[in-house]
């Protein structure tokens, strides 16, 4: 826990207080080419969580019905668009979010490619689509394949697709950060991760074998957005 408030605290400073460049992204892109090229990550669905927890949310999502938009638009994904659309009259936390550098959403949902290029129309930026190739062929029980057989899995033609859009979006980092982008740290970085998670996997199975649950659900909710395991391990 004191990891993470300082975590916060130190993308509260760079971002919000010395206007570092920075990117807006969806919860499901992948972080770990920003954290290596060192541009800091806003998560689109944790600035709609402080809004929210800010009880700002009821003007924004007001004045973006009042302009025309659909009251059935998935709250959740569409509220960091509606703090910009409102953003002149009513300033977000901390005197609303800065211009980013760049916004980047994977297109795993039908409304998500037109959120975010409007969103990146009104924050006069640019915006990184990952597309999300879907599956032709679904084998049984495909969830044991993903850990270490992935490649049974991931049809070549996805997984060729799949890695062009990211070797576009490290180009768009490389380019903000001045860094060069270093396959060996991805590696590390990936090694560490999977060590994370096997870790996460042996929690997982006591809680599931334990004859009561050990644990409350708000306990554990943090780690479905796990830290970062290059600085917490
Ligand atoms: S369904 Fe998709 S767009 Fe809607 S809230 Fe969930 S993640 Fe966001």
């Amino acid at each position: 826990m004191a990891f993470q408030k300082g975590w916060f605290a130190d993308l509260r400073r760079e971002v919000f207080d010395e206007q570092r460049p920075y990117a807006i992204v969806q919860a499901d892109v992948p972080f770990e080419p920003f954290q290596l090229l060192g541009v800091r990550a806003v998560s689109n669905q944790w600035w709609a969580s402080l809004i929210a927890a800010k009880k700002m949310a009821p003007a924004y999502l007001d004045a973006m019905e009042a302009r025309g938009y659909h009251d059935g638009l998935c709250r959740y994904c569409s509220l960091g668009l509606a703090s910009t659309l409102a953003g002149d009259r009513r300033p977000g936390p901390w005197g609303g979010l800065p211009r980013p550098a760049l916004i980047c959403a994977r297109l795993t949902c039908d409304c998500i490619q037109r959120v975010f290029s409007t969103w990146a129309e009104a924050l006069g930026t640019e915006f990184v689509p990952l597309d999300n190739p879907g599956a032709t062929l679904l084998p049984p029980r495909w969830w044991e394949l993903s850990r270490s057989r992935w490649r049974e899995l991931v049809e070549p033609h996805r997984l060729a697709f799949a890695v062009a859009d990211l070797r576009a979006l490290i180009g768009v980092l490389e380019r903000i950060s001045g860094r060069a982008f270093d396959l060996d740290e991805l590696r590390a970085l990936m090694h560490a991760i999977n060590t994370q998670e096997a870790i996460f996997d042996e929690v997982r199975t006591l809680i599931c074998n334990a004859p009561k649950t050990p644990v409350r659900m708000t306990e554990q909710i943090a780690n479905v957005m796990a830290t970062c395991p290059e600085k917490s391990g």
